[in-house]
């Protein structure tokens, strides 16, 4: 209760500042002179795009034709692409996004990811989009699960429906400091599908904001598999 109060009140005088202080940009703290945008032109500037021709399975770039990481390791998800490069300022932004619960961030990393699946042959075909979810009591520390915002708002500028598909079962370690087989041994079990959801025959979209390793969609993938979907693509912010 006084949790919830106290955030409240910080909300309401976060909304005060706001009025007193400009804006400022998320990449730089640098003053905004257009109160709309989240990134200063110089930031913006510096964004760059993954191109979309790498492994359809990973996103990492080809050597003569063969992916060097899909063929030491089979990954449970049919496609998985990431829509910029994990690098300043977008750092700074997601860093903000989990953290300092700034949340307009979100909504810029979601108009790149959508423009990529409205332009995609095989993820706009998509039935439904679902996020990586957060464990109860993670989520109730921070408020939100930054990839639902992101997710949401994918479907709005889709079209495509959001839904939540999977469940977090386990509070699991962080796996921000392990290596790639522990954090794929972290995570085993971690999820399950909701038993009242049809995703039989469905094709659906599983964002999150960083592929790192690839294991979190790998075992969401799995649990959405069982559960009777016939594809899933993954689709991250950034790619580290
Ligand atoms: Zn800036
Ligand atoms: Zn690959």
């Amino acid at each position: 209760m006084a949790g919830r109060y106290f955030k409240l009140l910080k909300d309401t005088l976060m909304a005060g500042i706001n009025l007193l202080i400009p804006p400022v940009c998320l990449g730089c703290h640098e003053s905004l002179l257009d109160a709309e945008s989240i990134l200063c032109p110089s930031c913006q500037a510096r964004i760059k795009l993954i191109p979309p021709n790498g492994c359809p399975k990973c996103g990492l770039a080809m050597e003569d034709g063969v992916c060097p990481a899909c063929s030491e390791f089979k990954y449970d998800f049919d496609r998985s692409h990431s829509v910029f490069y994990y690098e300043s300022p977008l750092t700074d932004l997601i860093h903000n996004l989990k953290y300092r619960e700034h949340t307009r961030g979100a909504g810029f990393l979601a108009s790149g990811m959508a423009a990529f699946v409205n332009n995609d042959a095989h993820y706009k075909q998509s039935d439904y989009i679902t996020a990586v979810p957060l464990h109860a009591v993670r989520k109730r520390e921070r408020g939100y699960n930054q990839s639902e915002l992101i997710a949401r708002r994918i479907a709005k500028l889709t079209g495509i429906k959001y839904i939540k598909a999977v469940k977090r079962r386990r509070y699991t370690a962080s796996q921000t400091m392990l290596h790639k087989d522990q954090r794929l041994h972290n995570l085993q079990g971690a999820f399950r599908a909701y038993p009242n959801k049809s995703l039989n025959g469905k094709q659906i979209i599983l964002v999150d904001d960083v592929f790192t390793t690839g294991s979190t969609l790998n075992e969401i993938s799995k649990s959405l598999h069982q559960a009777g979907a016939a594809k899933v693509l993954g689709l991250t912010a950034c790619r580290a």
